[in-house]
């Protein structure tokens, strides 16, 4: 279809066949798989023609690309709208467009909350973007259609350059957890062909990326046809030049012996996995809707520390769900302390309207879900340090991913169980490159390390523990 863009233009812009590209700026918040969506996004707006901006503005378009999981999300892009309000005053013809989950879950606020948005479409209707833009150069345009089938399997996403790349396995989510929008702004569980992925991987190869991380936000319960997850990591593992493969996140009830076994089978598969457990009180965990108790997760965390020696975990707490008592707040606690999870993101409860928990309300105060979160970052931590403190003195082979944050000779890279390692540059250490790095201290996020220079990294798959020195 051809799309009228000239309602687009600065009135001061010449005719559109002269005309410069539109310039497009995108913003993203939330998790890795929007990130992944805006890569999509910047695929099909250059596709039909646009160029992206820096900044907002230098931008004929600004599009949001928002997270809906809990209200302080959506309370930072009302924010942003209103400064991009401000910035519209002084640049009359830019249009706004907000997308993604935001979009979908907040669709009918928007329309007062944000009145001044040209365009709100959903994470389902990317394809039809340049022409939404197109109309919403004349008319405020919504699109907040969900597709049961569309998967996006045909657009290759316009990935950052870098070692890693993030790669979307499924869309969507079937589990309706009762604290939780994604079901309802995402839509229903599909899942990418397993050719599809293939060509991308290769492709990404190609272009010299060493490792991938496997998306879905229950990326475990992928299927296609006869593929089930741990066929699908099986099938990645032979993709050449792709050096570690991840994925994220698992849920804890998709976690069958087919994924279990092409983790401990494949070292190309990296020994950590984030285990989102939510809490460590069953009450809770059945209130909540998740399928599994706190023994069974456990019976499933000593599985797959049998499996896979030298394993990371990380996970998901959320604190102050409804009708949390202190009792089930201490369950949680206990459940830290028994697994030791080498990191953890931990949440306040966040009441979210169209949830199953929605009209049970909230049930313990906003002060006391700051303790409780306080308490539970603060044993969180002391585990995470204990953890890597645990570490110093061993050596783990580090993908370089590139430059330290801070400190200009120094560089960065993962540890095989996604530890950030930093450690001093050296001639001949490249990103890319896999070196042994041996740990001589820790904090709780970070280690810090020596190359072992002349005992270089496997450039292989996982190496994949901790080992002593040679
Ligand atoms: N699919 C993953 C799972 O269930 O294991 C989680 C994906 S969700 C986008 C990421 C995390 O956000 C969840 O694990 C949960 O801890 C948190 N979250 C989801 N809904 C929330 C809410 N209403 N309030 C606070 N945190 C929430
Ligand atoms: Fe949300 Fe539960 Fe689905 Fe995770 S599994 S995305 S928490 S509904």
């Amino acid at each position: 279809m051809a799309v009228n863009l000239q309602g687009l233009r600065n009135s001061s812009t010449s005719s559109e066949s002269s005309a410069p590209a539109l310039r497009v700026y995108l913003e993203t918040y939330g998790c890795q798989m929007n990130i992944a969506d805006s890569q999509l996004l910047g695929a099909i707006l250059g596709k039909a023609g646009f160029s992206r901006a820096e900044q907002a503005e230098d931008a004929d378009i600004v599009l949001l690309n928002t997270c809906a999981i809990r209200d302080h999300a959506e309370e930072r892009v009302l924010q942003r709208v209103r400064e991009l309000a401000a910035l519209r005053r002084r640049a009359p013809h830019l249009k706004i467009g907000l997308l993604g989950c935001m979009a979908q879950h907040a669709r009918a606020e928007l329309l007062y909350k944000a009145p001044l948005l040209d365009l709100v479409a959903g994470p389902d209707t990317y394809r039809r973007l340049p022409e939404l833009l197109g109309r919403a150069a004349f008319d405020p345009t919504v699109d907040v259609r969900l597709d049961r089938e569309e998967t996006y399997a045909d657009i290759s996403p316009d990935y950052e350059s870098g070692v890693r790349a993030y790669v979307t396995a499924m869309r969507g989510c079937d589990k309706f957890c009762a604290f939780c929008v994604v079901p309802y702004v995402r839509g229903r569980e599909r899942s990418v062909a397993p050719a599809d992925l293939l060509r991308e991987i290769r492709a990404l190869s190609e272009r010299g990326t060493k490792e991938v991380v496997l998306l879905g936000q229950t990326v475990n319960a992928y299927h296609y046809d006869d593929m089930d997850f741990g066929g699908l990591l099986k099938m990645v593992a032979r993709v050449d030049g792709i050096k570690r493969i991840r994925f994220t996140s698992p849920h804890p009830s998709d976690m069958s012996d087919s994924v279990i076994d092409a983790m401990a089978a494949e070292p190309k598969l990296q020994p950590h996995l984030h285990l989102p457990v939510q809490s460590g009180s069953d009450r809770v965990l059945a209130a909540m809707g998740r399928g599994y108790d706190s023994a069974a997760y456990l019976r499933l965390v000593d599985r797959l520390r049998a499996a896979v020696p030298g394993l990371a975990l990380s996970t998901d707490l959320m604190v102050g769900f409804h009708g949390e008592q202190e009792s089930d707040f201490r369950a949680t606690l206990d459940l830290v302390r028994t697994v030791g999870f080498d990191s953890a993101f931990m949440f306040k409860y966040s009441l979210r309207e169209n949830t199953r928990a929605f009209k049970l309300g909230d049930t313990v105060g906003e002060e006391e879900k700051t303790r409780r979160l306080r308490e539970l970052i603060d044993l969180q931590e002391q585990i995470s340090l204990a953890r890597n403190r645990a570490t110093v003195g061993s050596v783990f082979d580090v993908l370089i991913e590139g430059s330290a944050r801070r400190g200009e000779h120094r560089l960065c890279g993962k540890t095989p169980q996604f530890k950030t390692a930093i450690f001093d540059a050296a001639p001949g250490l490249r990103a890319g490159d896999t070196v042994a790095l041996r740990i001589e201290s820790a904090t709780a996020h970070t280690l810090l390390g020596r190359a072992a220079l002349g005992w270089l990294g496997s450039n292989s798959a996982r190496t994949a523990n901790a080992r002593p020195e040679p």
